[in-house]
């Protein structure tokens, strides 16, 4: 018997479903090092009771898609496991995605510029809470 061509494409369906369950990666050393550096950076900004986005530039999502936005490229961090790349991992500020979008369009140095004034800002509120 001849199989329609109805049967066939939904076997080529199947296929294509099983190719997406490739598994992820394993988390590697980066990986961990990044869960660890969030999970310090996000309890600082609970203790400052910042839970929405720090930039509030035009077309802000406020409290959706939140992300850590650092000076420096992951790149120009400095030497693995020094106390250099410790600190540029930790200067960031929590923004949305547009936010984050927007100030990375500025370049590196005017971006880094922005995220160190968000920063200052948090030094008030640190203040104001003591
Ligand atoms: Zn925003």
């Amino acid at each position: 018997m001849k199989r329609s061509y109805i049967k066939r494409k939904q076997e080529l369906k199947r296929v294509h479903i099983r190719r997406q369950r490739k598994s992820l990666n394993p988390i590697g050393k980066r990986g961990r090092e990044n869960q660890k550096v969030c999970r310090e950076k996000k309890q600082e900004l609970l203790n400052l009771s910042i839970v929405t986005c720090e930039a509030r530039l035009d077309g802000c999502t406020y409290d959706n898609y939140l992300s850590f936005a650092h000076t420096r490229k992951r790149r120009h961090m400095g030497k693995w496991e020094s106390a250099e790349r410790e600190l540029n991992m930790k200067e960031s500020a929590c923004l949305c995605w547009n936010c984050h979008w927007n100030l990375e369009k500025l370049g590196e140095e005017k971006m880094a510029e922005e995220i160190r004034a968000i920063m200052a800002r948090r030094d008030d509120l640190r203040t104001e809470a003591a």
